[in-house]
């Protein structure tokens, strides 16, 4: 990963700062982008304690201008972009579909949707004038079945399966490789509005018997955007403890 640059949003809590603590450990030029910029800091500086190259960037992932002045940064800061993760995201209005309240839809679909189609919009652009690149996107075992409760967390990542297909076909002819990675429940920050009884429901989902963590998540985001998987592309892998098998 030397001399490699690598954009992840939402790097500064759970999947997101793992996979930047792997790839800097890899020697990459990482760029962690998220709107937390208190935590974000505190990243760098535990990447940089151990080595690590590693910038900020503050970004909110839903506006289309600060997704292109993110791109425009790692490109002034590090020359060019090789890899791209696509992870920041909430997990959005809990409710039934005639109870969401319509900003609940129009805030998940923007935080978790659309970001995805604008960092692909400009990182894709970037990586075309480089000669290739890959991009990893964070969807969710939702972005394959349903969850009550939760239409437009469900809903935004099953659009962001449809976006990795279809920009597959669109560049993988140009040597960049697009996939998605469909993660089980995690312990991250994510869950922490949870009570113990609804994480041990989850866990029970599980037919591994337990959450899965960050780090995990994080070694097959580095998989797909290295070129060990350079025959990889247009892909949703879920990694999930077999919840999907049931
Ligand atoms: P997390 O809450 O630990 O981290 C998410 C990060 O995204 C935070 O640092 C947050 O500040 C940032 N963020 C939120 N809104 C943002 C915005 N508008 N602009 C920029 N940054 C923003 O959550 P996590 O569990 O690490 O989730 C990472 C990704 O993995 C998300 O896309 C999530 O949907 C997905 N995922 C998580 C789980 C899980 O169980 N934790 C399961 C499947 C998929």
């Amino acid at each position: 990963m030397k001399n490699k640059t690598v954009i992840i949003t939402g790097g500064a809590s759970g999947i997101g700062k793992a996979a930047a603590e792997l790839f800097a450990e890899a020697g990459a030029n990482v760029v962690i982008s998220d709107i937390d910029s208190i935590q974000g800091d505190e990243v760098i500086r535990e990447i940089r304690s151990g080595g690590g190259i590693a910038s900020f960037f503050k970004t909110d992932v839903a506006k289309p201008e600060q997704m292109e002045a993110l791109v425009q940064y790692a490109l002034d800061t590090y020359g060019k972009l090789d890899i791209a993760v696509n992870n920041a995201g909430i997990g959005g209005e809990q409710n039934t579909i005639t109870d969401m309240s319509l900003e609940g839809w129009q805030k998940i679909i923007s935080v978790n949707l659309s970001s995805v189609f604008y960092g692909m919009k400009y990182q894709i652009a970037a990586m075309l004038k480089s000669g290739g690149g890959s991009v990893v996107n964070i969807s969710s075992i939702l972005g394959a079945v349903g969850f009550a409760g939760s239409a437009g967390y469900s809903a935004a990542k099953h659009g962001i399966i449809g976006l990795t297909q279809t920009a597959a076909l669109e560049y993988s002819a140009q040597n960049i490789r697009i996939n998605a990675v469909g993660p089980g429940f995690i312990d991250t920050p994510l869950l922490n509005a949870m009570d113990a009884a609804m994480k041990n429901q989850l866990i029970a989902m599980h037919p591994i018997g337990r959450l899965g963590k960050s780090r995990e998540v994080a070694e097959l985001i580095f998989w797909l955007g290295s070129e060990k998987s350079s025959f990889v592309t247009g892909s949703y892998y879920p990694i999930d403890g077999g919840y999907l098998s049931k």
